[in-house]
């Protein structure tokens, strides 16, 4: 079987390529082994704002851009509704806060996204006493649903496999690449956490940090926006919640614990007053860097290879763009922005 591509693996960065090479009427097989989870329980909330600092996140607002671009027409083409907008509502821990919040909302790169007015007005079973910030033009991909409806319409037409890509049985060469059956010109890995088990790729120094989830049910609460505290509180719908996320970089294991449960309830007593009830509880390992960066580019001696890593806590706005960069590396020797190229590694 002849293909122009092979993708290894398909999360948030798979996907977001596979849909490159489709609008290029490229050929392409993904390989699946579901060893990783992250994309299937991310938030999935989309935000270019870093609420921390109140700074813009790099490059967001273009990203924001390309990603809801994306995420638009693949609602039109699986005929689903994955994007959820609200906005979100930032709990300030003091007057400084504040203050922090006016200055930034009135910065170039923010002020869309910025509600300057800080609202006051005291929120039913919700602590905060020092009001609220909003940001604009948020929302939520729901990645499960989207990523699942994304390997169906690949399994229809016979563009997966759902098994372990095994890289001792790549064979490189100069003109093609040989894999199994398969004969490609060029090889994406997009593995997530997965990368350490890629002897090509495995020397970037990928994070990792373990995130854990719940959702919980709180019927008094009623809220339609994403409420961020401590921790995210994320509505559903039926007086459902989404509360994470947890950051444990020395855990490497993708299942839910008792640690994890009990952090997240902790940090939800100093946002809730409402009762509740923990519903369900999910973990994945995101796939960070040390420099906050993705991992991009061309391997060094087998250019061919190529990968699409490192979107650690912000896959859902970043993937689509940096797939669109990729692809255009290879394809046309576009250089890539410096900061995501792994030559900074070489
Ligand atoms: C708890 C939590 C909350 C998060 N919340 C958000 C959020 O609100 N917003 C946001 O933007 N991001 C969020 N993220 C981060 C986001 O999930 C990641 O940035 C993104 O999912 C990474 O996508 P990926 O495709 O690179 O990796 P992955 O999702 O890990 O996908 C890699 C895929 O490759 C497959 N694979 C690996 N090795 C092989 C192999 N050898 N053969 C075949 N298949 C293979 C795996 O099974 C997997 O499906 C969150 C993550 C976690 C864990």
């Amino acid at each position: 079987m002849k293909v122009d591509y092979i993708i290894v693996g398909l999360g948030l960065a798979g996907l977001a390529f596979a849909e490159e090479l489709i609008n290029a009427n490229k050929t392409f097989l993904v390989f699946e082994d579901h060893s990783q989870t992250s994309s299937l329980v991310a938030c999935g909330v989309y935000n270019p704002v870093v609420l921390r600092k109140f700074t813009a996140v790099w490059n967001g607002a273009s990203q924001l851009n390309v990603a809801m671009s994306l995420y638009g027409a693949l609602e039109k083409k699986l005929g689903q509704k994955f994007d959820d907008k609200f906005l979100i509502k930032r709990v300030f821990k003091s007057i400084e806060e504040q203050n922090n919040w006016f200055s930034a909302s009135d910065k170039p790169l923010l002020q869309q996204f910025l509600n300057p007015n800080i609202e006051t007005k005291k929120k039913s079973g919700i602590l905060g006493d020092f009001g609220f910030g909003t940001v604009n033009k948020t929302g939520r991909i729901d990645t499960l649903k989207l990523v699942s409806a994304y390997r169906n319409y690949l399994k229809r037409n016979n563009w997966i496999r759902f098994e372990k890509f095994e890289h001792a049985k790549l064979v490189p060469a100069a003109e093609n690449i040989r894999y199994q059956d398969i004969e490609c010109k060029h090889i994406v890995f997009c593995e997530g956490f997965g990368i350490k088990e890629n002897p090509f790729f495995n020397y970037l120094p990928l994070a990792a940090a373990k995130g854990e989830l719940m959702t919980i049910h709180a019927p008094n609460l009623n809220i339609d926006f994403l409420l961020k505290a401590a921790v995210f509180v994320i509505p559903l719908g039926d007086d459902k919640y989404k509360v994470g996320a947890t950051f444990n970089h020395e855990d490497k294991s993708a299942a839910p614990s008792a640690a994890g449960k009990l952090e997240l309830e902790d940090k939800l007593k100093k946002v809730l007053t409402t009762p509740y009830e923990v519903i369900e509880q999910f973990a994945g390992i995101r796939p960070t860097t040390n420099d906050r960066r993705p991992f991009v580019g061309l391997h060094k001696e087998y250019a061919r290879f190529a990968i699409l890593n490192g979107l650690g806590t912000r896959g859902v706005l970043i993937a689509p763009t940096m797939a669109k960069a990729l692809f255009l590396r290879i394809e046309k020797g576009i250089p890539l922005d410096e900061a995501a190229d792994i030559d900074r590694f070489h």
